[in-house]
């Protein structure tokens, strides 16, 4: 008799904090239940969660939403995806969300929110495209280990405090034009299975991109680093362009390997510039560009004689053991 009880008891979600009740027949409550789900008790159980309703030992905390299963898009205020039948709208005042390993099943639309404190999506999946064209993260902003499987658009995005898209990977177009990152900014071992677009950006602290992987045409035009940029290690399988760059801070590709045409041309490079061990498959562009310190490019190989046309080297270029058409 007492087993039999037992098994009746209601069942509590075996996520690690969770307050609500697992579904029937699952180990899970409908929030973090993956699959399909009924979208109507979703809304209602994140609702209640959200207008504070009910017993507090049976709602999770209010911005609290690791680990959900969002079932349609997710957009905040008022805002309606014309083009999705279905969304979940979050309040526009919400404070410091917590978003870690969340799945966005219908993607996210955030575009031109103000995150007041840090936002945080780390290990995320966005299933559909993910829109912060616009937004502000007044805190950190923390995508650590996220995968993006459509599009990312953080046009014209604004960072505040620090910025972690380290171990990120973007299967889809990547836009990050005109984003402004007022400290640091980390992508390193991120992977850019598509084209990705950071023209016009500001750097002004640490942009560490080491190690990362860029598959499709990527652009950097114009874009300033007002501090360290490190591009160590680097791959780039496609055309690569930094061209018009300023690079305030000491420069590293060092190990950098450019399987495509890398253009460089019209940069000025204030600190020193190290290209040390790095591989220029195709041509490598450097017309017009300044070296106002030292420029390394010891153990470089290039396929083809690098173009430095009208390039300036104010200190010493260094060159040693490099290749050039494989000769040395
Ligand atoms: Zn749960």
């Amino acid at each position: 008799m007492e087993a039999k009880a037992a098994t009746d008891e209601p069942k509590h979600c075996a996520h690690k904090w969770c307050k609500l009740l697992a579904e029937e027949g699952s180990d899970l409550c409908i929030l973090h239940q993956p699959g399909p789900k009924d979208l109507e008790r979703f809304k209602a159980a994140l609702y209640t969660q959200l207008n504070e309703q009910g017993k507090e030992d049976e709602r999770n905390h209010r911005f609290w939403f690791e680990g959900y299963v969002f079932p349609v898009r997710v957009v905040v205020g008022d805002k309606r995806d014309k083009a999705v039948n279905e969304t979940i709208a979050l309040p526009a005042g919400m404070v410091r969300p917590f978003f870690g390993g969340c799945t966005l099943t219908g993607g996210a639309d955030f575009s031109d929110h103000r995150f007041e404190g840090n936002a945080s999506f780390a290990d995320c999946t966005f299933v559909g495209a993910a829109d912060f064209d616009g937004c502000t993260v007044v805190g950190v902003a923390d995508f650590r280990g996220t995968t993006f499987e459509k599009g990312a658009n953080f046009r014209g995005s604004t960072f505040l405090w620090g910025t972690n898209f380290g171990g990120c990977k973007f299967s889809g177009d990547v836009c990050f034009d005109a984003a402004e990152f007022a400290t640091g900014a980390g992508f390193a071992g991120s992977t850019f299975a598509r084209g990705a677009e950071f023209n016009d950006a500001k750097f002004a602290g640490v942009a560490n991109f080491n190690c990362s992987k860029y598959v499709g045409v990527t652009h950097f035009d114009n874009s300033t680093f007002a501090k360290v940029a490190n591009f160590g290690g680097c791959t780039f399988e496609e055309v690569i362009c930094f061209r018009d760059c300023r690079f305030a801070g000491v420069t590293y590709f060092d190990g950098a390997r450019f399987s495509r045409d890398a253009d460089f041309s019209d940069c000025t490079f204030e600190a020193f510039a190290n290209f040390d061990h790095s591989k220029f498959a195709r041509d490598a562009h450097f017309d017009g560009s300044t070296f106002e310190q030292d420029a390394y490019f010891r153990r470089s190989r290039f396929a083809r004689d690098p173009r430095f046309g009208d390039a300036k080297f104010v200190r010493g270029a260094h060159f040693h053991g490099s290749t050039f058409k494989g000769l040395t």
